[in-house]
């Protein structure tokens, strides 16, 4: 997966920080009701709800990169290393 680091920071400084993170909260909420709606309606033979989802994981995908930016991306990975740390351990113990 790739994006384009160069569009996201000029989307950061041609609308600003406080705008960006208001769109990284409009993007998740947008994904929360896109999950919702794929799982109440599941059905493979209507791609349209699978092609939703898959839009809105994109938009917050792409809102994700200028939010690790604007926190502080390093600081960001601090978090990650633990989490993904404590998600490791927790597999190995199979606890759920
Ligand atoms: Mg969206």
């Amino acid at each position: 997966m790739t994006i384009d680091k160069e569009i996201t920071d000029l989307a950061i400084i041609t609308w600003g920080e406080k705008k960006q993170l208001q769109m990284v909260r409009e993007e998740c909420l947008e994904l929360a009701m896109a999950i919702g709606k794929y799982l109440e309606r599941n059905d493979p033979y209507n791609p349209e709800n699978l092609n939703n989802l898959r839009s809105e994981v994109a938009d917050v995908n792409i809102m994700i990169q200028q939010a690790n930016f604007i926190v502080g991306e390093e600081d960001v990975q601090v978090f990650i290393d633990q989490k993904l740390s404590r998600l490791k351990e927790r597999i190995n113990r199979k606890q759920f």
